[in-house]
């Protein structure tokens, strides 16, 4: 009976397989939505995941937020493009000038990019990504099926040169997509030269810049150059509240062309009609608190601070001062390079020794790079951290020894 019953459940999965549609059957999984399965064992110190520090949640304002927004009828179905009150305060939250008809509420960021990928990319279109990149971007570009054209990227962000070269050489794209600030998972902040090249290529061969822009806010030395958007109708920006207030919100928003926000509130109305209410609702409710928003945002900003540099200081102490790191002015993650190591190889051991990060080879395009690791300092805390990074300095250690050579004669 139960071998029966096994048997028909495997028979119809394979039937229901068939059926699926061709985009669906060749969607991957997201290494870091899988690997955060693994990691939430109680005994693994995650650095996988890029999930905010709870502790940077303003749970009490958003309680007090979220009674506001009830007496005000936030339950309600609402528009597609938001809620007016909200996207008046995003408009006012957002670094470029406009108004609340120049703002479309999208849930989370995420699905901003969704929408711009179904309302400009066609199958085989040509469409411009970093080396390595955000996996997200990645994941949606490739549901897509574009036709993904990589472009090394460096300590300054997007090398601009490298673009026009191809550009110069015959390329033709719609779309360039560039995560300027404290990018995922380079950490590289745009050079403002580099942001200048890139708007003036987009107005030599006519594309659109897509500035994903989620970890602007959480500097640490200063704050980042102006936006790529500032004063150019060939740039949407992305902006998310998923980070300075809470991912669980799942609200972000975007401005840009006219015609392409009219294209995606369009899109947006097959796909989940609109944004919470209840989200919107507590966001404008923040927004309305005087004098709320900046202090919280300091104090994220140096919880995140602390734990850069506990992170820093954990792996200088381990690894020692020839560990190939750059130290992010903000955001979220350290990107590392450990020499003649497979970092995704290495991951099982990583999990048993009770540390998790994500292997480079996730954010490939073309070049893989087997060496390189992403590490969140965002959730764990300082000590956690230390102890990770002596765990994985013990990982590390052991493969380098069983290769009976040490990182400095592997360079
Ligand atoms: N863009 C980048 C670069 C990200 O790192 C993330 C989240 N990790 C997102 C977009 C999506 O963010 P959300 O949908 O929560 O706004």
């Amino acid at each position: 009976m139960t071998i029966d019953r096994t048997v028909n459940t495997m028979t119809a999965t394979l039937a229901g397989a068939a059926l699926l549609s061709r985009r669906a059957a060749t969607a991957t999984s997201s290494t870091i939505r899988d690997l955060l399965e693994l990691a939430a064992r109680g005994d693994v110190i995650s650095l996988a995941g890029g999930l905010p520090c709870p502790e940077a949640f303003p749970t009490d304002a958003v309680r007090r937020a979220t009674s506001t927004a009830l007496d005000a009828g936030s339950l309600q179905y609402g528009a597609t493009r938001g809620e007016a009150g909200c996207r008046a305060a995003l408009a006012g939250w957002s670094d470029v000038a406009t108004d609340a008809d120049g703002v479309v509420i999208t849930t989370g960021s995420q699905q901003g990019l969704d929408l711009l990928a179904r309302c400009l990319v066609d199958p085989g279109d040509a469409v411009v990504v970093s080396d390595p990149d955000y996996l997200g971007a990645l994941q949606v570009l490739r549901g897509a099926e574009a036709r993904l054209v990589a472009v090394a990227t460096n300590h300054e962000g997007l090398c601009t040169d490298d673009l026009a070269a191809l550009l110069a050489g015959g390329l033709r794209t719609k779309l360039v997509y560039v995560v300027v600030n404290f990018a995922n998972p380079t950490t590289a902040t745009m050079t403002p030269a580099r942001r200048a090249h890139l708007v003036e290529l987009a107005e030599r061969y006519g594309f659109i810049v897509v500035e994903d822009d989620p970890y602007r806010e959480l500097w640490f030395e200063g704050p980042p150059a102006e936006a790529i958007g500032v004063g150019s109708e060939l740039v949407v920006r992305l902006r998310s509240t998923s980070k300075t207030i809470a991912p669980g919100l799942r609200l972000g928003w975007m401005t840009g062309p006219a015609w392409l926000l009219g294209a995606v509130e369009r899109a947006k109305q097959t796909t989940d009609l609109h944004t919470s209410t209840l989200s919107q609702g507590v966001v404008t409710a923040l927004a309305a608190q005087d004098g709320w928003l900046a202090p919280h945002l300091d104090r994220v900003r140096s919880l995140y601070r602390v734990r850069r540099d506990a992170l820093l200081d954990a792996l200088g102490t381990v690894f020692g001062p020839e560990l190939d790191v750059v130290r992010p002015g903000g955001g979220m993650f350290l990107w590392i390079d450990l020499p003649g190591v497979d970092s995704a190889a290495l991951l099982p051991r990583a999990l048993d020794a009770g540390v998790a990060y994500v292997p480079g080879a996730a954010f490939a395009v073309d070049t893989p790079r087997p060496g390189s690791v992403r590490l969140s300092y965002a959730t764990a805390s300082p000590d956690e951290l230390h102890l990770a990074a002596q765990r994985l300095g013990e990982v590390v250690t052991d493969a380098w020894d069983a290769q009976w050579a040490g990182p400095a004669a592997r360079r």
